[in-house]
């Protein structure tokens, strides 16, 4: 079937690309799980990939047609770009909810202190000085999830490797920081400096001075602020090589879950602004502020998306989707920081909030009242608890606001990480109609740790995709990147090894059609008539490789090309501008 609808030769353009002789997987009519489809023993009817064809045509950023190859071809006049896919698959563009590219575009140029020997890798800071001014901050990230002897690098450890100028790590997770001694010296942290518990905890010695080691979500903001604050035009280059490293992995949409985690709000808008006006961010944005970076006090009044909005240039308010705000109910699990309803294995204590149950509450429910939907991060067990007791309270008192002109799922609530659930937090979560947007690459990458932390029987509960989808739960893929490198195709490969009730279908909706959701962007995530043009080509049909190759990382597939409302991003195939 054709759906050119009301598409003629006559009102053919230049512009007409036509993507011809592939399997075009549109994800229209998808249903989020295939169980349905088995169920039914229907060929016919679509999976969770939906309805196929064999080609597509867009020009000025929509799609015009998906069909068959003689009915798309039928527009192609002489000046169209045709593009035969040889047996490759065009899938709409992969969907990244909760990212940090801002953060991904500094990190970018940074070193990271990783590898399996742990005095190996701080031999190597150091080195990751070489290039910079004589008194320039060394900032660098640190992974210790594979290291030999885990623990997090001491101030000692780094006035050693570099005595003479400030030095600033930060766990990879974004969940823990470690300073040098003349970096907590400029920061003015001190023995006497107090915690704030759950968003600043100062780990100290037997005499009560500072190790060095800092967590929670504040520990980064604490000791950055002594920095020199950053120009506007390197922000704006940090988001241009964010937008790069996207695009090579097939993503066209992508949201910014947190933003003013790094540099403040105001700094990190202005970056995005210039980045966008200057096409080197040409992906669909999403931004999601921080909402303790927009009302630093539990009392505060929540500025409205349209205050937000107003910090924008005028000519992008519309160009940028601003629906959620995001909170953080707890840690992380290898920071020790997730807070669990039953003590680590690994340590004596089990973690514990950021915020107080009843001032999370009353943030959620100011938040609600201000037009936003929350995207709350929770990975301990407790935390997911919590934030659903919350999103209850705030519910009762008052209902999100559906608006007229978007679907009714664009407020809904959304819960980030969601890792240790057990099956009463998956039912409360079915009942909840919150989207969980979920991080399957985490599982390839720190399963050790997990292991480690959580003991086998708590492990093994974690991010339990096919039950998630079995009870109803909207699930969209995530990589939280760049906590881990964040390539969509890994995603997929990490989630089916992780779980065998996954198909390759129901992964690739919840890099697509569920992230759109998750958003509550309905121009994105399907291959439709009048959608925009936000596509990626892979090297072949990703749901004709077995779950198995998959998961065993054989499936061969690759990103070809990128394309963002109409125009080619990353890769390339003849033909294809
Ligand atoms: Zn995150």
């Amino acid at each position: 079937m054709c759906a050119a609808a009301g598409y003629t030769r006559r009102e053919m353009t230049h512009h007409y690309t036509v993507l011809h002789s592939g399997t075009i997987l549109t994800f229209r009519g998808a249903l989020p799980s295939d169980a349905a489809t088995r169920d039914a023993g229907d060929p016919g009817m679509p999976d969770a990939a939906g309805h196929r064809a064999t080609a597509i045509c867009y020009a000025h950023e929509r799609i015009l047609a998906v069909g068959a190859d003689e009915e798309v071809l039928a527009l192609a006049g002489p000046d169209s770009h045709v593009v035969d896919l040889g047996g490759r698959a065009v899938l709409p563009g992969f969907v990244e909810p909760h990212a940090h590219p801002y953060w991904e575009g500094w990190a970018a140029g940074m070193a990271v202190i990783a590898g399996r020997d742990r005095r190996a890798a701080l031999r190597a800071v150091p080195g990751a000085a070489e290039r910079l001014e004589p008194d320039a901050w060394l900032v660098a990230r640190y992974d210790p999830t594979g290291w030999d002897r885990p623990d997090d690098p001491t101030r000692d450890d780094l006035d050693r490797a570099v005595p003479d100028r400030p030095v600033l790590l930060a766990h990879v997770s974004g969940h823990a920081v470690t300073a040098n001694s003349l970096a907590l010296a400029l920061a003015g942290i001190g023995a006497g400096t107090p915690d704030q518990r759950g968003r600043m905890m100062i780990d100290r010695d037997a005499s009560g001075e500072p190790t060095g080691i800092i967590r929670g979500p504040d520990a980064w903001d604490r000791v950055a602020a002594a920095m020199p604050a950053p120009t506007a035009a390197a922000g704006r280059a940090a988001l241009a090589r964010a937008a790069n490293r996207l695009a090579a992995d097939g993503v066209t949409s992508v949201a910014d879950a947190d933003v003013g985690a790094t540099h403040g709000v105001a700094a990190e808008l202005a970056a995005w602004g210039a980045a966008i006006s200057s096409g080197e961010m040409p992906l669909a944005v999403s931004l999601l502020p921080g909402l303790v970076r927009i009302a630093p006090g539990p009392g505060d009044a929540v500025p409205s998306p349209a205050d937000i909005a107003a910090l924008l240039p005028e000519s992008l308010r519309d160009r940028v989707r601003l629906t959620h705000v995001k909170l953080k109910a707890d840690g992380a699990l290898t920071t020790h920081t997730a807070w669990l309803r039953a003590p680590y294995a690994d340590a004596p204590h089990a973690g514990g909030p950021v915020h107080d149950p009843e001032v999370l509450a009353e943030r959620v429910g100011r938040a609600v009242q201000a037009g936003w939907g929350i995207a709350t991060h929770a990975i301990g067990d407790a935390a997911v608890a919590a934030v659903l007791d919350a999103c209850a309270a705030a519910q009762a008192a008052s209902p999100p606001p559906a608006l007229p002109s978007t679907p009714p799922s664009a407020r809904a609530h959304r819960l980030e990480h969601a890792m240790l659930l057990d099956a009463g937090l998956v039912a409360r979560l079915a009942a909840s109609r919150i989207t969980a947007v979920v991080h399957p690459e985490f599982l390839a990458w720190a399963a050790v740790t997990y292991r480690a932390r959580l003991g086998d029987e708590r492990a093994a509960r974690l991010l339990p995709f096919a039950a998630l989808l079995a009870a109803g739960i909207p699930m969209a893929f995530s990589s939280d990147r760049p906590v881990v490198s964040g390539a969509p195709l890994d995603g997929v490969r990490a989630a089916l090894r992780h779980d065998e009730g996954l198909s390759v279908a129901e992964a690739f909706h919840a890099w697509t059609a569920a992230g759109a959701l998750a958003l509550g962007d309905d121009d994105a995530g399907r291959l439709e008539v009048g959608h925009r043009a936000d596509l990626v080509v892979l090297s072949g049909d990703p749901t004709a490789i077995s779950r198995d190759s998959w998961s065993r990382g054989e499936d061969g597939i690759r990103v070809v090309a990128t394309v963002a409302a109409g125009r080619l991003v990353a890769g390339g195939l003849e033909g294809l501008e």
